[in-house]
Protein backbone atom coordinates (compact mmCIF):
# COMPACT_ATOMS: atom_id res chain seq x y z
CA UNK A 1 0.00 0.00 0.00
CA UNK A 2 2.67 2.14 1.01
CA UNK A 3 4.85 1.49 -1.72
CA UNK A 4 1.87 1.82 -3.92
CA UNK A 5 1.22 5.43 -3.07
CA UNK A 6 4.78 6.42 -3.54
CA UNK A 7 5.10 4.89 -6.74
CA UNK A 8 2.37 7.16 -7.15
CA UNK A 9 4.16 10.34 -6.13
CA UNK A 10 7.23 9.35 -7.74
CA UNK A 11 5.65 9.17 -10.85
CA UNK A 12 4.03 12.44 -10.23
CA UNK A 13 7.37 14.18 -9.99
CA UNK A 14 8.97 12.83 -12.99
CA UNK A 15 6.22 13.51 -14.82
CA UNK A 16 6.32 17.08 -13.37
CA UNK A 17 10.49 17.12 -14.15
CA UNK A 18 9.84 15.81 -17.77
CA UNK A 19 8.00 18.85 -18.38
CA UNK A 20 10.55 21.52 -16.97
CA UNK A 21 12.98 23.71 -19.10
CA UNK A 22 15.77 21.94 -17.71
CA UNK A 23 18.24 18.78 -18.93
CA UNK A 24 19.61 17.05 -15.76
CA UNK A 25 23.53 16.38 -16.15
CA UNK A 26 24.81 13.12 -14.84
CA UNK A 27 28.76 13.42 -14.59
CA UNK A 28 30.78 9.87 -14.63
CA UNK A 29 34.34 11.17 -14.26
CA UNK A 30 34.94 9.07 -11.47
CA UNK A 31 33.54 5.85 -13.41
CA UNK A 32 33.75 6.00 -17.13
CA UNK A 33 36.07 8.61 -16.83
CA UNK A 34 38.37 6.82 -14.46
CA UNK A 35 38.15 3.38 -16.85
CA UNK A 36 40.99 5.20 -19.01
CA UNK A 37 44.07 3.69 -18.47
CA UNK A 38 46.33 4.91 -16.54
CA UNK A 39 43.66 6.72 -14.66
CA UNK A 40 43.36 6.00 -10.62
CA UNK A 41 41.65 7.91 -8.39
CA UNK A 42 41.78 6.91 -4.84
CA UNK A 43 38.70 7.94 -2.35
CA UNK A 44 40.08 11.39 -1.61
CA UNK A 45 40.79 11.95 -4.75
CA UNK A 46 37.03 11.23 -5.88
CA UNK A 47 35.79 12.78 -3.56
CA UNK A 48 37.62 16.32 -3.96
CA UNK A 49 36.16 15.60 -7.47
CA UNK A 50 32.72 14.94 -6.50
CA UNK A 51 32.88 18.17 -3.78
CA UNK A 52 33.61 20.27 -7.29
CA UNK A 53 30.83 18.73 -9.28
CA UNK A 54 28.72 19.39 -6.84
CA UNK A 55 29.45 22.90 -6.06
CA UNK A 56 29.33 23.89 -9.91
CA UNK A 57 25.80 22.25 -9.99
CA UNK A 58 25.87 18.69 -11.12
CA UNK A 59 22.37 17.10 -10.84
CA UNK A 60 23.81 13.21 -10.37
CA UNK A 61 27.07 11.57 -10.37
CA UNK A 62 27.99 8.10 -11.26
CA UNK A 63 30.77 7.53 -8.51
CA UNK A 64 31.97 3.83 -9.37
CA UNK A 65 31.05 0.45 -9.36
CA UNK A 66 31.53 -0.88 -5.95
CA UNK A 67 31.58 -4.63 -6.62
CA UNK A 68 34.79 -3.99 -8.96
CA UNK A 69 36.34 -3.66 -5.17
CA UNK A 70 36.84 -2.28 -1.43
CA UNK A 71 38.16 0.60 -2.78
CA UNK A 72 35.51 1.61 -4.56
CA UNK A 73 32.91 0.83 -2.18
CA UNK A 74 34.72 3.33 0.02
CA UNK A 75 34.20 5.90 -2.29
CA UNK A 76 31.06 5.33 -2.76
CA UNK A 77 30.29 5.50 0.98
CA UNK A 78 32.29 8.54 0.80
CA UNK A 79 30.68 10.45 -1.34
CA UNK A 80 27.64 9.82 -0.53
CA UNK A 81 28.22 11.07 3.24
CA UNK A 82 30.33 13.64 2.84
CA UNK A 83 28.50 15.22 -0.96
CA UNK A 84 25.80 17.59 -0.50
CA UNK A 85 23.30 18.23 -3.31
CA UNK A 86 23.52 15.85 -6.65
CA UNK A 87 22.32 12.61 -6.61
CA UNK A 88 24.68 9.36 -6.36
CA UNK A 89 24.32 6.64 -8.53
CA UNK A 90 26.71 3.36 -8.51
CA UNK A 91 27.37 1.54 -11.34
CA UNK A 92 26.10 -2.41 -11.11
CA UNK A 93 26.15 -5.87 -13.25
CA UNK A 94 22.24 -7.05 -12.71
CA UNK A 95 23.44 -9.62 -10.44
CA UNK A 96 21.88 -9.90 -7.10
CA UNK A 97 25.33 -10.64 -5.10
CA UNK A 98 26.89 -7.31 -7.15
CA UNK A 99 23.51 -5.29 -6.22
CA UNK A 100 24.11 -6.11 -2.11
CA UNK A 101 27.47 -4.56 -2.37
CA UNK A 102 26.08 -1.31 -3.94
CA UNK A 103 23.39 -1.56 -1.39
CA UNK A 104 26.06 -2.01 1.18
CA UNK A 105 28.15 1.15 -0.04
CA UNK A 106 25.18 2.92 0.74
CA UNK A 107 24.20 1.82 3.78
CA UNK A 108 24.72 5.00 5.50
CA UNK A 109 23.38 7.05 3.38
CA UNK A 110 19.87 8.09 5.06
CA UNK A 111 17.98 10.01 2.36
CA UNK A 112 16.56 7.63 -0.11
CA UNK A 113 15.99 10.29 -3.17
CA UNK A 114 19.52 10.84 -2.99
CA UNK A 115 21.11 7.26 -3.36
CA UNK A 116 20.95 5.37 -7.44
CA UNK A 117 21.61 2.24 -8.55
CA UNK A 118 22.60 1.79 -12.37
CA UNK A 119 22.04 -1.66 -13.85
CA UNK A 120 23.79 -2.39 -16.79
CA UNK A 121 23.81 -5.66 -19.31
CA UNK A 122 24.88 -5.58 -22.60
CA UNK A 123 21.72 -6.01 -25.28
CA UNK A 124 22.86 -5.49 -28.35
CA UNK A 125 23.31 -9.09 -30.37
CA UNK A 126 27.24 -9.13 -30.41
CA UNK A 127 26.69 -8.36 -26.21
CA UNK A 128 23.86 -10.68 -26.22
CA UNK A 129 25.34 -13.61 -27.98
CA UNK A 130 29.62 -12.96 -27.38
CA UNK A 131 29.58 -11.61 -23.85
CA UNK A 132 26.68 -13.15 -22.26
CA UNK A 133 25.56 -15.81 -24.33
CA UNK A 134 22.34 -15.54 -23.80
CA UNK A 135 18.64 -15.13 -25.88
CA UNK A 136 16.81 -12.32 -25.93
CA UNK A 137 14.17 -13.45 -23.43
CA UNK A 138 16.92 -14.48 -21.03
CA UNK A 139 18.55 -10.85 -21.27
CA UNK A 140 15.15 -9.29 -20.80
CA UNK A 141 14.63 -11.99 -17.44
CA UNK A 142 17.89 -10.69 -16.09
CA UNK A 143 17.06 -6.74 -16.15
CA UNK A 144 13.95 -7.26 -14.86
CA UNK A 145 14.55 -9.54 -11.83
CA UNK A 146 17.25 -7.71 -11.12
CA UNK A 147 15.41 -3.77 -11.24
CA UNK A 148 13.18 -5.41 -8.87
CA UNK A 149 15.74 -6.98 -6.68
CA UNK A 150 17.14 -3.66 -6.43
CA UNK A 151 14.39 -1.65 -5.87
CA UNK A 152 13.99 -3.43 -2.78
CA UNK A 153 17.01 -1.42 -1.16
CA UNK A 154 16.62 2.04 -3.94
CA UNK A 155 13.64 4.42 -4.79
CA UNK A 156 15.73 5.14 -7.88
CA UNK A 157 16.89 2.76 -10.18
CA UNK A 158 18.53 3.63 -13.38
CA UNK A 159 18.31 0.79 -16.05
CA UNK A 160 21.61 1.65 -18.61
CA UNK A 161 21.38 -0.96 -20.93
CA UNK A 162 24.98 -1.55 -22.91
CA UNK A 163 25.24 -0.95 -26.54
CA UNK A 164 22.11 0.21 -26.91
CA UNK A 165 23.43 1.70 -29.80
CA UNK A 166 23.71 -1.05 -31.63
CA UNK A 167 20.53 -3.03 -30.34
CA UNK A 168 17.65 -3.62 -32.69
CA UNK A 169 15.39 -0.77 -31.71
CA UNK A 170 11.97 -2.79 -31.40
CA UNK A 171 14.06 -5.11 -28.65
CA UNK A 172 15.43 -1.95 -26.87
CA UNK A 173 11.70 -0.98 -26.42
CA UNK A 174 10.89 -3.75 -25.08
CA UNK A 175 13.01 -3.96 -22.53
CA UNK A 176 12.69 -0.41 -21.62
CA UNK A 177 8.89 -1.14 -21.40
CA UNK A 178 9.66 -4.19 -18.94
CA UNK A 179 12.13 -2.17 -17.38
CA UNK A 180 9.95 0.57 -16.36
CA UNK A 181 7.13 -1.10 -15.11
CA UNK A 182 9.33 -3.43 -13.14
CA UNK A 183 9.92 -0.17 -11.21
CA UNK A 184 13.10 1.69 -13.14
CA UNK A 185 12.86 5.46 -12.66
CA UNK A 186 15.90 6.29 -15.17
CA UNK A 187 16.39 4.49 -18.86
CA UNK A 188 19.33 5.00 -20.01
CA UNK A 189 20.62 5.19 -23.94
CA UNK A 190 23.82 4.58 -24.35
CA UNK A 191 26.05 5.18 -27.50
CA UNK A 192 28.93 2.39 -25.69
CA UNK A 193 31.03 2.35 -28.88
CA UNK A 194 30.38 6.15 -29.57
CA UNK A 195 29.26 4.54 -33.15
CA UNK A 196 26.15 6.90 -33.97
CA UNK A 197 25.54 10.18 -35.66
CA UNK A 198 23.52 13.19 -34.58
CA UNK A 199 20.81 12.52 -36.83
CA UNK A 200 20.61 9.00 -35.98
CA UNK A 201 21.09 9.70 -32.05
CA UNK A 202 18.05 11.61 -32.51
CA UNK A 203 16.18 9.32 -34.62
CA UNK A 204 16.84 6.37 -31.65
CA UNK A 205 14.85 8.75 -29.13
CA UNK A 206 12.42 9.73 -30.87
CA UNK A 207 11.69 5.88 -31.66
CA UNK A 208 12.16 5.15 -27.92
CA UNK A 209 9.49 8.06 -27.49
CA UNK A 210 6.95 6.89 -29.37
CA UNK A 211 7.29 3.41 -28.60
CA UNK A 212 7.32 2.83 -24.94
CA UNK A 213 3.71 4.05 -23.93
CA UNK A 214 5.39 4.04 -20.13
CA UNK A 215 7.65 6.77 -20.86
CA UNK A 216 6.40 9.22 -19.10
CA UNK A 217 6.97 7.32 -15.80
CA UNK A 218 10.73 7.60 -16.46
CA UNK A 219 13.47 9.92 -17.05
CA UNK A 220 15.22 8.86 -20.13
CA UNK A 221 19.15 9.40 -20.04
CA UNK A 222 21.55 9.24 -22.95
CA UNK A 223 25.10 8.89 -23.03
CA UNK A 224 27.32 8.81 -25.60
CA UNK A 225 31.21 8.41 -26.51
CA UNK A 226 33.67 10.83 -28.61
CA UNK A 227 34.79 8.34 -31.26
CA UNK A 228 34.06 10.16 -34.11
CA UNK A 229 34.46 13.46 -32.10
CA UNK A 230 30.01 13.59 -32.20
CA UNK A 231 30.18 12.92 -28.60
CA UNK A 232 28.79 16.81 -28.14
CA UNK A 233 26.63 17.01 -31.17
CA UNK A 234 24.99 13.60 -30.19
CA UNK A 235 23.95 14.98 -26.71
CA UNK A 236 22.97 18.01 -28.07
CA UNK A 237 20.67 16.52 -30.68
CA UNK A 238 19.30 14.33 -28.06
CA UNK A 239 18.54 17.47 -25.70
CA UNK A 240 16.99 18.92 -29.37
CA UNK A 241 14.98 15.52 -29.47
CA UNK A 242 13.42 16.24 -25.15
CA UNK A 243 16.12 13.70 -23.35
CA UNK A 244 15.99 14.23 -19.49
CA UNK A 245 19.42 13.43 -18.79
CA UNK A 246 22.67 13.95 -20.71
CA UNK A 247 25.66 11.94 -18.96
CA UNK A 248 29.10 12.38 -19.94
CA UNK A 249 32.82 13.81 -18.32
CA UNK A 250 34.79 16.41 -17.30
CA UNK A 251 37.46 17.08 -19.87
CA UNK A 252 35.93 14.38 -21.71
CA UNK A 253 37.52 11.43 -20.20
CA UNK A 254 36.60 7.90 -20.33
CA UNK A 255 36.77 5.01 -22.64
CA UNK A 256 38.91 5.29 -25.88
CA UNK A 257 38.51 8.59 -27.46
CA UNK A 258 36.28 9.00 -23.84
CA UNK A 259 33.01 10.66 -23.46
CA UNK A 260 30.52 13.82 -24.21
CA UNK A 261 32.71 16.65 -22.37
CA UNK A 262 29.88 18.27 -20.16
CA UNK A 263 31.81 21.29 -20.38
CA UNK A 264 31.22 21.56 -23.49
CA UNK A 265 27.00 20.62 -23.30
CA UNK A 266 26.90 23.46 -20.68
CA UNK A 267 28.62 26.15 -22.64
CA UNK A 268 26.08 25.40 -25.97
CA UNK A 269 23.18 25.46 -23.87
CA UNK A 270 24.47 28.72 -22.83
CA UNK A 271 25.20 30.19 -26.30
CA UNK A 272 22.29 28.37 -27.37
CA UNK A 273 19.29 28.97 -25.71
CA UNK A 274 16.93 30.25 -27.99
CA UNK A 275 17.36 26.66 -29.77
CA UNK A 276 17.47 24.55 -27.25
CA UNK A 277 15.45 26.32 -24.43
CA UNK A 278 16.59 24.48 -21.28
CA UNK A 279 18.82 24.82 -18.25
CA UNK A 280 21.07 22.46 -16.98
CA UNK A 281 21.80 23.46 -13.62
CA UNK A 282 25.78 23.54 -14.21
CA UNK A 283 27.49 27.59 -13.63
CA UNK A 284 29.67 28.25 -16.51
CA UNK A 285 32.00 30.11 -14.06
CA UNK A 286 33.15 27.04 -12.54
CA UNK A 287 34.04 24.85 -15.71
CA UNK A 288 37.72 26.04 -15.86
CA UNK A 289 38.34 25.31 -11.67
CA UNK A 290 36.58 21.85 -12.34
CA UNK A 291 38.61 20.94 -15.60
CA UNK A 292 42.25 21.96 -13.83
CA UNK A 293 41.17 19.71 -11.07
CA UNK A 294 40.09 16.91 -12.66
CA UNK A 295 43.24 17.38 -14.73
CA UNK A 296 45.67 17.26 -11.80
CA UNK A 297 43.95 14.52 -9.98
CA UNK A 298 43.41 11.90 -12.38
CA UNK A 299 47.18 13.14 -14.66
CA UNK A 300 45.54 13.49 -17.85
CA UNK A 301 45.57 17.69 -19.13
CA UNK A 302 43.39 18.38 -21.87
CA UNK A 303 45.43 19.52 -24.91
CA UNK A 304 45.24 23.46 -25.38
CA UNK A 305 42.98 23.79 -27.93
CA UNK A 306 40.55 21.61 -26.01
CA UNK A 307 37.07 23.62 -26.54
CA UNK A 308 35.82 25.43 -23.82
CA UNK A 309 38.43 24.64 -21.19
CA UNK A 310 41.41 24.20 -23.02
CA UNK A 311 44.59 26.39 -22.38
CA UNK A 312 45.41 27.96 -25.10
CA UNK A 313 41.70 29.14 -26.14
CA UNK A 314 42.16 32.55 -24.81
CA UNK A 315 46.43 32.86 -25.95
CA UNK A 316 46.41 34.95 -29.33
CA UNK A 317 49.48 35.18 -31.56
CA UNK A 318 48.61 36.80 -34.95
CA UNK A 319 48.60 40.18 -35.37
CA UNK A 320 44.52 40.69 -36.96
CA UNK A 321 43.28 38.74 -34.08
CA UNK A 322 45.26 40.80 -31.51
CA UNK A 323 44.57 43.48 -33.07
CA UNK A 324 40.57 43.23 -33.01
CA UNK A 325 40.81 41.40 -29.50
CA UNK A 326 42.73 44.79 -28.08
CA UNK A 327 39.70 47.19 -29.91
CA UNK A 328 36.88 44.28 -28.20
CA UNK A 329 37.80 40.85 -26.75
CA UNK A 330 34.35 39.94 -28.08
CA UNK A 331 35.74 40.45 -31.97
CA UNK A 332 37.60 37.18 -32.27
CA UNK A 333 36.05 35.04 -29.34
CA UNK A 334 32.44 32.97 -28.99
CA UNK A 335 32.11 33.86 -25.46
CA UNK A 336 34.88 35.69 -23.04
CA UNK A 337 37.07 33.50 -20.60
CA UNK A 338 35.69 35.13 -17.49
CA UNK A 339 32.52 33.33 -19.07
CA UNK A 340 33.88 30.02 -17.94
CA UNK A 341 36.26 31.01 -15.06
CA UNK A 342 39.52 31.74 -17.21
CA UNK A 343 41.98 34.66 -16.95
CA UNK A 344 41.29 36.84 -19.50
CA UNK A 345 42.80 37.10 -23.03
CA UNK A 346 46.49 36.87 -23.10
CA UNK A 347 48.37 38.09 -25.98
CA UNK A 348 51.83 36.28 -27.12
CA UNK A 349 54.28 37.75 -28.94
CA UNK A 350 55.37 35.70 -32.60
CA UNK A 351 56.37 35.72 -35.68
CA UNK A 352 52.58 36.49 -36.45
CA UNK A 353 52.20 39.13 -34.33
CA UNK A 354 51.90 43.18 -35.23
CA UNK A 355 53.19 46.34 -34.27
CA UNK A 356 49.61 47.07 -32.26
CA UNK A 357 49.70 43.87 -29.62
CA UNK A 358 53.94 44.73 -29.78
CA UNK A 359 53.26 47.93 -28.55
CA UNK A 360 50.66 47.17 -25.65
CA UNK A 361 52.43 44.14 -24.28
CA UNK A 362 56.24 46.27 -24.30
CA UNK A 363 54.10 49.20 -22.51
CA UNK A 364 52.85 46.40 -19.99
CA UNK A 365 56.19 45.82 -19.26
CA UNK A 366 56.75 49.62 -18.70
CA UNK A 367 59.07 49.92 -22.30
CA UNK A 368 57.29 52.61 -23.90
CA UNK A 369 58.34 52.48 -27.88
CA UNK A 370 58.83 54.63 -30.61
CA UNK A 371 56.93 53.55 -33.78
CA UNK A 372 60.20 53.05 -35.09
CA UNK A 373 61.26 50.73 -32.09
CA UNK A 374 58.01 48.51 -32.07
CA UNK A 375 58.65 47.72 -35.99
CA UNK A 376 62.35 47.16 -35.23
CA UNK A 377 60.18 44.14 -32.91
CA UNK A 378 58.09 43.12 -35.18
CA UNK A 379 60.91 42.23 -37.75
CA UNK A 380 63.06 40.24 -35.09
CA UNK A 381 60.05 38.87 -34.88
CA UNK A 382 59.58 37.44 -38.25
CA UNK A 383 63.04 36.90 -38.85
CA UNK A 384 64.36 34.00 -37.15
CA UNK A 385 62.86 34.77 -33.36
CA UNK A 386 64.91 32.36 -30.77
CA UNK A 387 61.85 31.03 -29.53
CA UNK A 388 58.18 30.99 -31.56
CA UNK A 389 56.42 33.06 -28.58
CA UNK A 390 57.05 35.41 -25.94
CA UNK A 391 54.15 35.00 -23.37
CA UNK A 392 55.44 36.00 -20.00
CA UNK A 393 57.04 39.48 -18.76
CA UNK A 394 60.29 38.02 -18.25
CA UNK A 395 59.91 36.35 -21.93
CA UNK A 396 59.59 39.83 -23.34
CA UNK A 397 62.20 41.70 -21.10
CA UNK A 398 64.42 38.95 -22.89
CA UNK A 399 62.69 39.95 -25.94
CA UNK A 400 63.63 43.59 -25.83
CA UNK A 401 67.25 42.63 -24.52
CA UNK A 402 67.54 40.39 -27.95
CA UNK A 403 66.45 43.63 -30.05
CA UNK A 404 68.12 46.42 -28.34
CA UNK A 405 71.28 44.71 -26.90
CA UNK A 406 72.58 48.30 -26.04
CA UNK A 407 70.04 48.02 -22.72
CA UNK A 408 67.17 49.29 -21.68
CA UNK A 409 67.85 53.25 -21.35
CA UNK A 410 68.02 53.42 -24.53
CA UNK A 411 64.66 53.45 -25.25
CA UNK A 412 62.66 54.40 -21.79
CA UNK A 413 61.54 57.26 -23.01
CA UNK A 414 59.31 56.30 -25.62
CA UNK A 415 61.39 58.93 -28.56
CA UNK A 416 62.75 57.81 -31.26
CA UNK A 417 66.32 57.81 -31.60
MN1 LIG B 1 30.54 4.41 -21.49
Amino acid sequence: MLSRMLRQIERAVIWHRKRGHHVFLSDTTLRDGEQMPGIRLDPDAKVAIAKALAEAGIHSIDAGSPAASAEEVEAVRRIAREVRGPVVTAHCRTLPADIDRVAEAFADARRPYKKAITLFVGVSPIHREQKHRKSKAEILRMAVDAIQYAKQHFRLVTFGPEDAGRAEPDYLNELYREAIDAGATTIGFADTVGILTPEKAADRIKGIQDSVPNLSYALLAVHFHNDLGLGTANALACIAQGVDIVQGTINGLGERAGNTPLEEVVMALKLHRDQYGVDCGVDPQKLQKLSRLVARLTGFAPPPNKPVVGDGLFVTESGVHQDGLLKDPASYLPFLPEEVGAEPVHLVLGKHSGRRAVRHRMDQIGLSLSDEQVQQVVEHLKRSPARSVYASEDDLRALAAEVFPEGPATFATGVGR
